[in-house]
């Protein structure tokens, strides 16, 4: 299919669905995915797209992919320059695709092609989002299941921003929100949580989640996930750098009770050890004032931390009439188009 660069804005030239899967050293896989998702595809709507991220493979992925759109002109990919992780991957992924709609999944058949007619059928209905849901994850070992579990929780509780629990990459995009995505240019990319940041009638489908393809174990090990968790928390919650204010707070109120006590027992049963009240209620009393102002530096920091993302201040879900901004405020997101 050849493309004049005026059809990326033209509506009518869209195709209607666009998969977008990112890989990294999936070459074993491509074959089985393609044989089962295209003829979903398929029987869906003939007008679509299969976009492949290569996430800087060192196998063959990306030569196997320019080999299967010599037969399927429907196959389009990029390749990124070297291994930029997943997050990044998609957010590739969803400024190339041109589809009204964009559905992610990985490329290891861990998600199942079929599913697509369900998130399909729900975005028909008018959601903009449908995410799936993982019905089990007895793929995953103990460990990450116990892992997982303890990082929604934490997140939860740190986070204003909610997210679904089991809800993961695997999911279908309207444009509007797409484009609402795509103008989110924050560096460390936690994309679950801009999913659910940016808003939208989102629907959830469960899905049982697959044996990878090729029989082979997850790309993340430990240490990726825990620094994956990491910055999920640190990019969607300030509380961890606020937090030092309630704590002084609490050991600066300490330290005067426990001035009150010391002078108590002193007038009831005399001075004990001379001088132990007054050190340890002036170093407890300095301690909780130093955490205050850590917190107090906490607080402004959070604010810079909030502003240097330059997320957009609002997005616009619909509109009725011609009511298109003219205010200076350029940043925020027409997301119907
Ligand atoms: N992936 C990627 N870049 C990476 C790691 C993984 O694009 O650095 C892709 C991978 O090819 C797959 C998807 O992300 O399509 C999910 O990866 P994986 O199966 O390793 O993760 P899990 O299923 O354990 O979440
Ligand atoms: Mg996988």
């Amino acid at each position: 299919m050849t493309m004049d660069p005026r059809s990326l804005h033209d509506i009518s030239q869209r195709p209607e669905l666009s998969v977008v899967v990112p890989m990294h050293n999936e070459a074993a896989n491509l074959a089985p995915l393609l044989a089962r998702l295209i003829p979903v595809l398929r029987s869906i709507d003939q007008r679509f797209e299969i976009l492949f991220v290569d996430d800087g493979s060192r196998d063959d992925s990306f030569e196997r992919v320019r080999a299967a759109a010599l037969t399927e002109p429907r196959l389009r990919a990029i390749a990124l320059s070297r291994n930029f992780g997943k997050e990044i991957a998609i957010a590739a992924g969803l400024a190339h695709a041109r589809g009204n709609a964009v559905i992610l999944m990985d490329g290891d058949l861990q998600h199942p092609p079929e599913t697509i007619r369900d998130f399909v059928a729900k975005w028909r209905d008018g959601y903009h989002m449908v995410y799936g849901v993982r019905r089990d994850r007895e793929t995953d070992s103990v460990m990450r299941r116990w892992f997982s579990g303890g990082f929604y929780r934490l997140f939860a509780a740190l986070s204003p921003t909610q997210l679904p629990r089991g809800a993961g990459d695997f999911r279908l995009i309207d444009r509007k929100a797409v484009d609402a995505l795509n103008t989110i240019h924050e560096r460390t990319r936690f994309t679950k949580g801009l999913y659910s940041w940016i808003g939208f009638k989102a629907v959830g489908v469960e899905f049982d989640v697959e044996e990878r393809a090729d029989g082979g174990g997850s790309k993340w090990n430990a240490r990726r996930l825990f620094s994956f968790a990491l910055d999920g928390i640190t990019a969607f919650s300030t509380l961890p750098l606020r937090v030092w204010t309630y704590i002084g707070t609490v050991v600066s109120m300490l330290a005067l009770l426990l001035a009150l006590y010391f002078v108590a027992e002193t007038l009831i049963w005399g001075v004990a050890v001379p001088g132990f009240p007054s050190l340890i209620v002036s170093v407890m009393f300095f301690a909780g004032v130093q955490l205050i102002t850590l917190g107090v530096l906490g607080e402004y920091i959070g604010r810079i931390f909030v502003e240097v993302k330059r997320r957009p201040l609002y997005i616009v879900a619909e509109e009725i009439g011609q009511v298109s901004a003219t205010s200076p405020l350029s940043d925020q997101v027409e997301a119907n188009s």
